[in-house]
């Protein structure tokens, strides 16, 4: 498939011009180039630095929008402590090198309706889509498209999911707050960290619907500098959310919510809560799966089918939220992705990059196909 080779290329050149979430200044000019070097109409500057391709076909029809995110994740430097770095490890090089491939095969192979090929910055932070959307990016979407490469122990190399179901999830931010005093005189004032310890125990308790997925843990813990013999006047506490669907969470941060006021009632304290980075669960349309299932079958056999996966949040699931209508579905790339997705040196095997381009490809065509 000579067609789409280029995946691989362009996948390389983009993973040397890593970038943090909101700074894609590089990749947005790489993207915006190469699509104007090709012919493919060009909308940049758009929520930060996304950029949208359009290939119209004259006719009437569905508008498809394919959409890719454009960030990379940021590290401290070994050997510069002091400065951050930024590194693909969650694959975005290669979802934009693949959509770029798609697009120059889509420029003059849709029968009817418009693509929107949709490069969107800050997934990472869970803020680039709901940007996009409040840009008008989905104003005109009929169908919307994504799909990520995954790790290894999710998917074999050269297996596709046809489905990705991601969890809804969250960043809850809780800060409690003490009565600076002697220690030896702790009567006289709140200890903030006895509070936490007694809010984080609690969340262990939560019960929650058995037959549903859900997890809370408390992942960083901090508190006011100082003397270890004074009662710190306040420590906060930051929870990851995951649930399965919408609803549980709604129940889970009820019951969070229960909990932290039922903690500062026994002592005597204040608690603030605030939701930071949250997104919702899949939402997909069974009918469009079943089309990424038939083609996974069609272009590379019955073997290549893997089953739905099951991974943590993605801001995408934003654009069904805000155009109920909008018919969504998100296939898993088994690249092999070793040894895990956001871990430093993360790596895989960029042969599959044309077959995803191709998949992309396809789809697309036969939702913009004359005979639908
Ligand atoms: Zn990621
Ligand atoms: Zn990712």
């Amino acid at each position: 498939m000579p067609q789409f080779d280029c995946a691989i290329a362009l996948r390389r050149e983009l993973h040397n011009i890593a970038e943090p979430s909101g700074e894609e200044v590089l990749t947005e000019a790489y993207i915006v180039d190469f699509l104007r070097r090709n012919g493919i109409a060009v909308e940049h500057s758009i929520a930060g630095h996304g950029v949208v391709g359009l290939i119209d076909s004259g006719r009437e029809g569905p508008v498809v929008m394919l959409r890719a995110d454009m960030d990379a994740i940021v590290y401290h430097d070994p050997d510069h402590p002091e400065q951050m770095v930024a590194e693909h490890t969650c694959g975005h090089d290669a979802h934009i090198a693949c959509l770029l491939a798609a697009g120059l095969a889509l420029k003059n192979s849709v029968d009817c309706g418009r693509v929107k090929l949709v490069f969107q910055p800050s997934q990472e932070n869970l803020l680039g889509a709901l940007a996009m959307i409040d840009a008008g990016v989905l104003d005109d979407v009929d169908y919307a498209l994504s799909s990520h490469v995954m790790p290894i122990q999710d998917l074999p190399f050269g297996i596709f999911s046809p489905s990705v179901h991601h969890n809804a999830a969250a960043t809850v931010k809780v800060t409690v707050h003490g009565v600076q005093a002697h220690a030896a005189y702790e009567h006289l004032g709140i200890n903030p960290v006895e509070a936490a310890a007694h809010l984080i125990s609690g969340t262990g308790l939560m019960k929650l619907n058995a037959q549903k997925c859900w997890s809370i843990k408390a992942t960083r813990i901090s508190g006011e500098p100082g003397s270890s013999a004074t009662i710190a006047r306040h420590v906060e506490v930051t929870f990851d959310v995951q649930t399965e669907d919408d609803a549980t969470m709604d129940e889970l941060l009820h019951k969070l919510r229960n909990i932290v006021d039922g903690t500062a009632r026994i002592f005597g304290t204040h608690i603030d809560l605030s939701i930071k980075n949250h997104c919702p669960a899949y939402d997909y349309d069974p009918e469009f799966e079943s089309l990424i299932s038939d083609t996974i079958i069609e272009l590379f056999g019955e073997a290549a089918l893997g089953p739905h996966c099951a991974c943590g949040g993605e801001d995408f699931h934003f654009y069904k939220k805000a155009r109920p209508t909008l018919r969504c579905a998100y296939f898993g790339i088994g690249a092999a992705c070793e040894p895990g997705l956001h871990t430093r040196g993360m790596h895989f095997d960029e042969s599959i990059l044309p077959q995803a381009a191709r998949l992309l490809t396809r789809i697309t065509q036969k939702l913009l196909s004359a005979k639908n």
